[in-house]
């Protein structure tokens, strides 16, 4: 187990070094335009792809890094470009882990390369688990996978919500219900090929913020997916649900509800360190503002009420550094999460976005306000860190619960 360590080594610093680039001069200079065309960026995707950001080798190898620190130094540098374009980058590679984590190694070499595509014909992949009655309360999840034995398939048949990549992906990643009766305990993976009949796209929304990226609806009506769909097998799933059945008895059969999404904890850290990314963007414009706006013959900096603004914004950044590098370390050395430190990263984090990108628009003043500065798209982009991968009232009641080990509600 890797020591925890505040400094990135020499490989990690190029690594950052690199990303850095790309993000400054590939991603930044695209962002204003893809984010008035509210489309997904084919073309800087297949940029990513061609120089390897864009790949399952590159997301591995920061996911499996021992220190923890490389996946969230990549998140930070990638959404310091933009939001909306990095997770239209990095969107497949959550649906991936989903592959990875609870895959056969056959289901993670079969799926995961045509998650990608290759640098001449770039895919996405789409995560889809929420759905309009389900946000918050996973366990109330209406989608249903029942299974066909006589053919070996499974049959879905619901309707996903806000799916990143949804209706325009190669592969998606979908969660039903195999038991309504266990709540979350009873909800499996599923792979839905690419051609599958019966899948459909739904509404595309029109956002306020991360509108590089793609959010859709996904209908499915009748899919039946080959027996092998199943993420992890079917023998996996029914050992799985004879022990949550047992528990379920013994808890007198009660429905088992997870409105909190525990399950999650270990990725949250990953959405933390966007929003670092986004939070270190916009400081940085207003610090640079600062400087070189003079009125009353001075810069604005040399106010009190504007440098203290800044400091205040500089150190709340790197708190929340901090945070999701523990919990990125604590998650990739096994460490249990005794506090909820994963959900506190994700918590202080996205509020911390929200915050620092809404005090860079002010301190640009009106020029803050306009499409002319990229602040004001910042700040847009901020909001969705408080509301995705489990709202900030969500995160407070998994640190509560978890805190005092009460079923707070
Ligand atoms: C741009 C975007 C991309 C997304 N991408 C994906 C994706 O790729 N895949 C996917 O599956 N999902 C995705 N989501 C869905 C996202 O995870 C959900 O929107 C989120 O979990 C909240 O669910 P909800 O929108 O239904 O809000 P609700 O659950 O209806 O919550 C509404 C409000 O009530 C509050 N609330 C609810 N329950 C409680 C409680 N018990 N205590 C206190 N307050 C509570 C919430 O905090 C919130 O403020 C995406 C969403 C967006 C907007």
């Amino acid at each position: 187990m890797a020591e925890f360590t505040m400094e990135l080594n020499d490989e990690q610093k190029e690594v950052r070094d690199w990303l850095h680039g790309f993000a400054a001069d590939v991603i930044r200079p695209a962002a204003a335009e893809w984010d008035e065309r509210e489309e997904t960026p084919w073309p800087v995707i297949q940029e990513a792809a061609k120089v390897g950001i864009y790949s399952l080798d590159f997301y591995a190898q920061q996911y499996f890094d021992p220190t923890g620190l490389g996946i969230p130094m990549a998140m930070e540098e990638l959404f310091w470009g933009d939001a909306g374009i990095a997770l239209s980058i990095v969107g497949t590679g959550l649906a991936a882990v989903g592959v990875l984590a609870n895959g056969t190694e056959e289901q993670i070499g079969t799926w995961i390369p045509q998650m990608y595509g290759d640098a001449t014909d770039v895919k996405v992949a789409a995560f889809c688990s929420s759905e309009p009655d389900a946000g918050s309360d996973v366990a109330s999840m209406r989608t249903r996978a029942v299974y066909d034995e006589a053919n070996d398939e499974w049959v879905i048949n619901g309707t996903k919500t806000w799916a990143t990549n949804g209706g325009i992906a190669n592969v998606h990643v979908v969660v039903a219900s195999v038991d309504p009766e266990l709540g979350s305990k009873g909800h499996a993976s599923f792979i839905v090929p690419p051609g599958t009949r019966g899948l459909a796209q739904g509404q595309k929304f029109k956002k306020h913020g991360i509108r590089a990226s793609h959010t859709a609806e996904v209908v499915l009506d009748d899919v039946r997916v080959p027996g092998s769909c199943l993420l992890g097998g079917k023998e996996k799933l029914d050992e799985r649900l004879a022990r949550a059945r047992e528990k379920a008895k013994a808890a007198g059969g009660e429905r088992v509800k997870n409105a909190a999404m525990a399950t999650f904890e270990a990725s949250r850290p990953a959405v933390g360190a966007m929003a670092v990314g986004t939070a270190r963007a916009a400081y940085e414009v207003a610090l640079e503002y600062a400087r070189t706006r003079e009125q009353f013959g001075r810069p604005i900096i040399d106010n009190q009420g504007v440098a203290f603004q800044l400091a205040d914004m500089r150190t709340q950044i790197d708190a929340a550094r901090l945070l999701v590098w523990r919990a990125s370390w604590m998650a990739i050395s096994g460490k249990r999460f005794t506090a909820a430190e994963g959900s506190m990263s994700k918590l202080f984090a996205s509020e911390t976005a929200k915050k620092v990108t809404a005090q860079a628009i002010q301190i640009l003043g009106g020029n803050g306000y306009t499409r002319e500065y990229p602040v004001e798209r910042m700040h847009r982009d901020a909001a969705i860190y408080t509301i995705f991968e489990g709202t900030s009232e969500i995160q407070r009641l998994v640190i509560a619960r978890t805190l005092s080990g009460m079923p707070i509600r």
